[in-house]
């Protein structure tokens, strides 16, 4: 069966030309003309991936992500952002997404990250073995795909677990941002770096007891960021 793709999006000659190009590559397509529809199909369909326009009737897109993020919900979710609103970049990565694209977009990229972003998923899941890893206080569950600090869940977005996963795999081995784009987003022609340093902040506010002086994800001055080896 093919993998679904939820479109949350009130532009309808949009819905259309990203229904009729999924469609042609194979995927199941959902689609949603406003956010509170958006998140209930969400919710109920159990979309492999979702494309997530911000601006939209009843609630926005910011606010259906954070609400999905907030359930406990890891699907992948790449958000559609008008180009000459900067911040939504940031704000869509701080509500929980894992990707964004600016409108207009070219559809060969936009069906490029809709399949990077379902590919990564599935390789998570599938290539994981039975791996656990634990550094001081912190599990992560490589099979389940999930974090547990002294006992208690804690959740993370798709990118922030690939993200923990890549740094507590190799303890003190530093990643500049530039090899964390490519190996957790996985493309490197995408270089906002502004990203990286959201997704570790949103990290270690979830993970660190003090976020301010972190234990877990550590920063080497002007080089990157590594894992600390309790
Ligand atoms: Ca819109």
């Amino acid at each position: 069966m093919g993998n679904t793709v939820l479109i949350v999006e009130d532009e309808k000659a949009i819905v259309e030309i990203l229904k009729f190009n999924l469609k042609r590559e194979g995927y199941e397509v959902l689609e949603a003309l406003d956010g509170e529809t958006g998140l209930e199909l969400a919710r109920t369909k159990d979309p492999d991936l979702i494309l997530l326009d911000v601006m939209l009737p009843r609630m926005n897109g910011f606010d259906v992500c954070s609400a999905l993020r907030d359930g406990g919900s890891a699907v992948p979710i790449i958000m559609l952002t008008a180009r000459e609103e900067e911040g939504d970049k940031v704000f869509g990565l701080e509500a929980g997404a894992d990707d964004y694209i600016t409108k207009p977009f070219s559809m060969r990229e936009l069906l490029a990250r809709v399949k990077a972003n379902i590919r990564r998923r599935h390789l998570d899941a599938g290539n994981a073995g039975n791996k656990v890893l634990k550094t001081g206080a912190l599990t992560v569950d490589l099979t389940a795909m999930t974090v547990s600090k002294n006992g208690e869940p804690v959740e993370v977005t798709q990118k922030e677990f690939d993200l923990l996963a890549c740094l507590l795999s190799t303890p003190g081995k530093v990643y500049s941002r530039e090899e964390l784009m490519g190996k957790v987003w996985n493309y490197d022609y995408f270089g906002d770096m502004r990203t990286v340093d959201v997704t570790v902040r949103r990290l270690r506010e979830k993970i660190e007891d003090d976020p301010g002086a972190p234990k877990y994800i550590l920063t080497k001055r002007g080089a990157g960021y590594y894992s600390g080896s309790e």
